[in-house]
């Protein structure tokens, strides 16, 4: 069967990882989480006061950009991958309040999309790839074989990111999270560069109701389909 390129969209905490990932591993694909890439450059601003008093300071983020190296590496024993930012490893880190507090206010810049989406790109270019973020299967890989968009109502998604930080150690309450995935969703559909939006021939999985080995299924049927047509 051929190697496709399969792009998963869609709003903040509605199961894109976990699709992702469990895809990539039933399919022996790569995986790639595109939010965290947008987040250690987040962490890299609050780590060298590019931010300061809320504020970021984008020149000097710009002079910045060459000093900000981000890979995916497996560590042995974990489900997925981690992210690391200049050799250190910052995957609890970059998952913490703070950052998804600012990072849709890196997320916007033009100049750190262009180079985070030429990673991407470069990420994705051998295909047999899962790739899962907000632009995708928009700007990312428009060509890909496979697009999924997610969906799920606020409800369920601020419980499942709720559970997720409180398993993972994070001090949060489900206010705080409700209010971030609400701003989140709501920047991310609304900015000028490359705004979150449903690709015309993406598929919509809305998972509310949906087990996570029922959206596995009806993702795995779906790529098999596209792996089959040569
Ligand atoms: O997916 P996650 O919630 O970790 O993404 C964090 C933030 O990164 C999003 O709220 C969004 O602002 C940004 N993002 C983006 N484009 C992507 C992936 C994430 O702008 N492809």
């Amino acid at each position: 069967m051929r190697k496709i390129m399969i792009a998963i969209d869609g709003y903040s905490s509605c199961g894109k990882s976990t699709l992702a990932n469990a895809l990539a591993k039933k399919l022996d694909y790569l995986y790639v989480d595109t939010g965290a890439m947008y987040r250690a450059v987040t962490l890299y601003c609050l780590q060298n006061n590019l931010i300061k008093e809320g504020k970021l300071q984008i020149r000097l983020l710009k002079e910045s950009m060459d000093n900000i190296k981000i890979e995916f590496r497996n560590i042995s024993g974990k489900e997925r991958s981690a992210t690391f930012l200049n050799k250190q490893n910052v995957e609890n880190e970059i998952r913490k309040m703070e950052v998804s507090n600012e990072v849709s206010k890196i997320s916007v810049i033009k100049f750190v999309r262009e180079k985070m989406v030429r990673l991407q790109q470069q990420m994705g270019s051998q295909k047999g790839v899962v790739m899962e973020g907000r632009d995708i299967g928009t700007i990312v890989f428009p060509d890909a074989e496979l697009k999924l968009f997610m969906t799920a109502n606020i409800k369920t998604r601020v419980k499942r990111r709720y559970r997720e930080m409180v398993a993972n150690g994070i001090g949060v309450t489900l206010e705080e999270v409700k209010k971030n995935v609400i701003s989140r969703d709501y920047k991310d559909t609304h900015r000028k560069e490359s705004p979150l939006i449903q690709a015309k021939d993406a598929i919509v999985i809305n998972n509310t109701l949906l087990s996570q080995d029922e959206q596995l299924d009806i993702a795995v049927k779906l790529a098999k389909e596209r792996m089959a047509i040569t």
